[in-house]
C-alpha cells in the first residue's frame, strides 16, 4: 500500500486547511496519483508544541505508476502550486505532503527516506492511518498500528473533525 500524509495549518487560495487538503486530493488525481481511500480529517496540536494554529491532518491510500522519487517530486510540485513557502523547519504551512509508506519499501537517501522516519511518533499520522488500514504494520519494526498508538506520548492532542 502506498500512503501519503496530508497536513496544513494556514488558509490558502482553496480556503480553510480542510478545504486545501481536499483540493490537494483533487490535484493528486490530476497528476496520476489516484486516491483510493481518504481518512477522516483530524485537528491536531502542533508538534513540536508551539503557538501556531492547530493543524488539519489526514492520510490517503493511493495508486500510482510513479516510483517513489517521482512521487515525491509530484508532491513537492503540488506543495509549490498551492503556495507553500519553505522557511524554517516545522514552520506553519498551507500544505505538507509526505510519503509515509511505499509498499513497505526501505529507502535511505538524502532527499527521501521510507518509511517516513517520524511516522511512528505522530498521533496525527497513526490515528487516520488506523481508520483506513487497521491491519497495517510498520515496515521496519513490524509493529501494528494499535501497538504504535499505545506507545505514543500522551501529550499529543488530536480530535476527529465532525462530518468527515
Ligand atoms: P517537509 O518540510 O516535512 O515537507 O520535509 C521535506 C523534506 O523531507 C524534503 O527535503 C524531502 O526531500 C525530505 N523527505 C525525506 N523523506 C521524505 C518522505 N518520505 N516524504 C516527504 N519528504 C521526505
Amino acid at each position: 500500500m502506498i500512503v501519503i500524509g496530508l497536513g496544513g495549518n494556514l488558509p490558502s487560495q482553496f480556503g480553510s486547511p480542510s478545504g486545501t487538503l481536499l483540493a490537494a486530493v483533487h490535484a493528486l488525481g490530476q497528476r496520476a496519483v489516484i486516491v483510493r481511500r481518504l481518512s477522516p480529517l483530524y485537528e491536531t496540536a502542533p508538534v513540536p508544541v508551539s503557538d501556531q494554529p492547530w493543524y488539519v491532518n489526514g492520510v490517503a491510500a493511493v495508486e500510482t505508476p510513479l516510483r517513489p522519487a517521482d512521487l515525491l517530486l509530484t508532491l513537492q510540485r503540488i506543495e509549490a502550486q498551492f503556495g507553500r513557502v519553505r522557511t524554517v523547519r516545522n514552520a506553519a504551512r498551507v500544505i505538507d505532503l509526505d510519503i509515509l509508506d511505499y509498499d513497505g519499501q526501505l529507502v535511505d537517501e538524502a532527499g527521501l527516506k521510507l518509511p517516513h522516519p517520524r511516522l511512528a511518533e505522530r498521533a496525527f499520522v497513526l490515528y487516520p492511518l488506523r481508520d483506513i488500514a487497521p491491519a497495517w504494520r510498520h515496515p521496519v519494526t513490524g509493529k501494528t498500528i494499535d501497538a504504535l498508538i499505545a506507545e505514543l506520548p500522551k501529550e499529543q492532542q488530536i480530535r476527529r473533525m465532525s462530518g468527515d
